[in-house]
């Protein structure tokens, strides 16, 4: 006789150590497979346990209790077993219809077993085995025991070879996870058919210490190799530190998942639920958007975005120390099983303020006059052509003129280029003050200006043109403690746009006028017909 704690203690270790790791994986559910692991673990957990308490049972009626028991433990470790597999190797959850024909087999097993006595199916005689050095349960296989033995074998095949799988495709960190787990499975299976085999003394049943063990191999794969934590751990930090927001919703649009920058940008509502406002919480597409829009800032931007089916979208907030936040949203779908009412989605904001910002101001600077700070000739021609055209539509009249500073030459020649600059800066901020608000005027060449004068006819537009001509010359300029004193001329021309007239037709004629007005002496302006 040996004392059977020898037996039972390492089983009882055993069990403690798979209920530590199944509520180490349970509460790592976030995590691909954890559940699966947690579940398998649990399950192995009951069979050390109710194993444990077989080998402590001294009598028949005890033993056949406690291998009852022993079954609802035991049946379902196969299937668990390709759960696991499946979840490990990141493959979709088996269909209802598969898992229903999956989970037949272990029913009935477990069914024989509690119905034997009614038919003696599954164990076709049983009694007291006095040979070991314990009591233990002797039993004959009856025709129900082959179908457990097939499935057992089946199953435990099937997870085997998914892993397998998954291990000859996977990178090189996962395949030696896949590769451990795989190793780790092959101790119960091999104990399983040893026991089955009669190879093992006195009809001991190594499954649960083997299990064990395999358990141990998880455990290495899951906490040494940081299977579970490390990969998801390192995204969330990612994630956390990301200064772009993400937010994860459920497909009915509730916030499920959110960093800190998701609540930063749209405000408290982005944030993950549990932590904030509860089921309230979210894009709430329907309810609010039908009356007349969330109150949420952006969420009815991201919620339709989402209902379009994702994508990108732009829009701009209130910020929060006053003034426009620049957003841009993308939300992709997140698939996750095979029904499309489970779909989630994530969504990343982008605060593109500061970029648009600067985009405006290379637009602005792109049509800028460095030195004057008036458009140049491109916006010009930009400008005009929509006033061309739009006079054009209404048959409107539109002026032209061109300013040239006389001889201004010789004001670089006697004073200086810095001068000539100066006086150049004088000049546009003297056009600029008296430039009514439709008219367009810019810096045309060196020391040239142009202006459009949107609606005017010929009179009105030499009238105009005189009016900004006489401003440059209205005052010296100051320089240095010296006087520069500039006169101007000025070519005008004005008609309605015609067929065949564009602007630079009247470019052209205002060019000429101006030749005209130097020709005539200069400090004058010439309306060109
Ligand atoms: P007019 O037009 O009366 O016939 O004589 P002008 O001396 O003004 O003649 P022109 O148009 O030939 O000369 C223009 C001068 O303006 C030549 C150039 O040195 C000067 N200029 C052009 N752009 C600038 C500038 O940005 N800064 C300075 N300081 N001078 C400039
Ligand atoms: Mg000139
Ligand atoms: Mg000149």
């Amino acid at each position: 006789m040996i004392d059977t704690n020898l037996l039972t203690l390492p089983l009882l270790l055993s069990a403690g150590l798979l209920v530590f790791a199944a509520a180490y994986a349970a509460a790592r559910r976030r995590v691909r497979s954890a559940t699966e692991f947690a579940w398998l673990m649990a399950a192995s957990a009951a069979y050390c346990l109710a194993y444990a308490l077989e080998l402590d049972s001294r009598d028949l009626p005890g033993l056949e209790a406690v291998v009852r028991l022993e079954y609802l433990a035991t049946s379902y470790l196969p299937l668990l077993w390709i759960l696991f597999a499946l979840a490990f190797s990141g493959r979709p959850k088996p269909r209802p219809a598969l898992l229903a024909a999956l989970l037949a087999a272990p029913t009935v097993t477990i069914l024989a077993v509690w119905s034997n006595e009614l038919h003696g199916l599954y164990y076709a005689r049983t009694w007291l085995r006095t040979d070991g050095p314990f009591p233990a349960f002797g039993f004959e296989r009856g025709p129900l025991y082959w179908l457990t033995i097939a499935y057992y074998q089946l199953y435990l095949a099937a997870g085997n070879i998914i892993l397998v799988r998954h291990a000859l495709r996977s990178t090189r960190a996962s395949r030696r996870q896949a590769l451990m787990a795989c190793a780790g499975s092959l101790l119960p299976w091999g104990g399983n058919i040893a026991y089955l085999l009669g190879l093992v003394p006195w009809g001991l049943d190594p499954g649960p210490l083997a299990m064990t063990a395999t358990s141990l191999c998880f455990a290495l794969a899951v906490f040494r190799l940081g299977l579970f934590e490390l990969v998801p751990a390192a995204r969330d930090r990612a994630i956390e530190s990301l200064r772009e927001g993400f937010l994860v919703t459920d497909g009915r649009g509730r916030v499920i998942d959110a960093n800190l920058a998701a609540a930063a940008l749209l405000g408290p509502w982005a944030r993950r639920e549990d932590e904030s406002l509860g089921a309230e919480a979210g894009l709430a597409r329907e309810p609010r958007a039908a009356s007349g829009g969330s109150a949420e800032p952006g969420a009815a931007e991201i919620a339709s975005l989402i209902e379009a089916g994702g994508g990108e979208a732009e829009f701009s907030l209130p910020a929060p120390g006053g003034g426009e936040r620049r957003l841009v949203a993308q939300a992709f779908r997140v698939r996750v099983g095979r029904r499309k009412e489970k779909d989630g989605w994530g969504v990343v904001v982008r605060d593109v303020t500061e970029t648009a910002a600067l985009l405006a101001k290379l637009a602005l600077l792109a049509g800028t006059d460095e030195l004057t700070g008036l458009c140049n000739r491109r916006r010009f021609f930009e400008e005009a052509a929509r006033e061309f055209a739009h006079a054009s539509r209404e048959g409107r009249s539109l002026g032209v003129a061109i300013l040239d500073i006389d001889h201004f030459k010789a004001v670089n020649d006697s004073y200086g280029h810095a001068a000539g600059d100066e006086a150049l800066r004088a000049v546009a901020a003297r056009l600029s003050k008296v430039l009514r608000e439709a008219d367009i005027l810019c810096r045309y060449g060196g020391e040239e200006f142009a202006v459009l004068f949107p609606g005017a006819d010929p009179a009105a537009a030499l009238r105009a043109a005189e009016r900004l001509r006489l401003a440059i010359g209205s005052a010296p300029i100051l320089w240095e403690g010296k006087e520069l004193r500039v006169t101007s001329s000025a070519g005008v021309y004005a008609a309605p746009p015609g067929r065949e007239s564009g602007l630079d037709d009247f470019i052209e004629r205002a060019d000429a006028a101006l030749y005209a007005a130097k020709e005539a002496g200069r400090d004058r302006s010439v309306l060109g017909g």
